[in-house]
């Protein structure tokens, strides 16, 4: 049986869409690159073979097919902060859940060597990551963010002294796990300016990062140092976030602002940067998160908070070159 280009193509294309990425006929054999990107394996087995046996019905001798992944545009968001405990892993979490709510299929990288919170926040704790062909599969978690820790890679409880390298190999672990169709990955980098932030930098190259701070002015100096690194690193800044802003007392419900109010956002516009929004100081926020239950789950005022700055983060990476 003959085999005309044309009708190949037509064949394939109804198989494998716009995956079918080239074709080319020479003497009845195909040759055949599929694009594979975002794909799972089982998926990229299953897609081989649909076009292998299309490719027989419609007269190929034989057809060779390649596959690439060349047009995955996955795309990383490094949430970092000067110093510990200004709430980074929190924002972290709320914003993959508020982006993920946004419609967008995100991931959560838990890199925080330190403490790492990320099972914890959202709800995973105990569960360990299943493996296939070496690589992790990340553990999926009720908000639709799968993840995977720092946390993972240790027994639970175990003190961590990571040396710089081996932090480093454990991250390159997490960042090449099987991430399937997620677009996004959120990474909640270890406080400060070490051997972690700069791996991340310089080998998974994040797209953008979004820098979190407190508004008093010791904390907005060490979140300074933060920007340095990324900047140095060549690593655009999103923008930044001001957390613990404002604080509402639970009983008569008066504003008053323990750390200042509106520091971030002055820092940021002195630094030239934008200011992604103010997160308020609020008990409910500790407690459903320390509950494994994310605000930015939730329809509270706390949830439209995250979700105005996932807003700002995703406009800035649709338009981010
Ligand atoms: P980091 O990752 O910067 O060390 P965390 O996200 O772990 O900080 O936050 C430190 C503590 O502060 C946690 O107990 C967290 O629940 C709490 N927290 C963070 N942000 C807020 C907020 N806006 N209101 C109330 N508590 C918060």
């Amino acid at each position: 049986m003959s085999v005309d280009e044309q009708a190949l193509r037509g064949a394939l294309e109804q198989v494998a869409g716009a995956r079918l990425q080239s074709l080319r006929l020479t003497d009845g054999v195909a040759t055949i690159v599929l694009e594979v990107g975002g794909l799972e394996r089982l998926d990229r087995d299953k897609l081989e073979m649909a076009v292998r046996d299309a490719a027989r019905k419609a007269g190929a001798t034989e057809a060779r097919i390649a596959m690439t992944a060349e047009k995955r545009m996955r795309r990383i968001i490094a949430v970092g902060s000067g110093k510990g405990g200004v709430g980074k892993s929190t924002l972290s979490t709320n914003l993959a859940v508020a982006m993920a709510r946004l419609g967008r299929k995100v991931g959560l990288v838990d890199a925080d060597i330190y403490g790492p919170s990320q099972p914890r926040l959202l709800a995973t704790e105990g569960r360990r990551p299943e493996a296939e062909d070496n690589k992790m599969i990340p553990v999926p978690s009720p908000f639709g963010v799968p993840m995977l820790s720092m946390g993972h890679l240790v027994e639970p409880g175990q003190a961590i002294a990571w040396r710089g390298p081996m932090a480093g190999n454990a991250l390159g672990q997490l960042m090449d796990a099987h991430w399937g169709d997620v677009e996004i990955i959120v990474v909640d980098l270890p406080p400060g300016t070490g051997d972690v932030q700069l791996t991340m930098l310089s080998k998974h190259k994040p797209a953008g990062a979004v820098i979190v701070s407190t508004p008093q002015d010791l904390a907005l100096m060490d979140a300074t140092r933060a920007i340095g690194l990324f900047e140095q690193g060549k690593v655009p800044i999103i923008g930044m976030v001001e957390n613990m802003a404002g604080y509402i007392c639970p009983h008569c419900g008066e504003e008053s602002d323990p750390f200042g109010n509106g520091g971030a956002e002055a820092a940021a516009r002195t630094m030239g940067l934008p200011f992604l929004g103010r997160v308020p100081l609020d008990l409910s926020i500790r407690q459903q998160s320390d509950a494994g239950n994310p605000p930015a789950a939730g329809d509270g005022p706390q949830g439209e908070a995250f979700a105005s700055i996932a807003r700002a983060v995703l406009q800035w990476l649709d338009t981010a070159q």
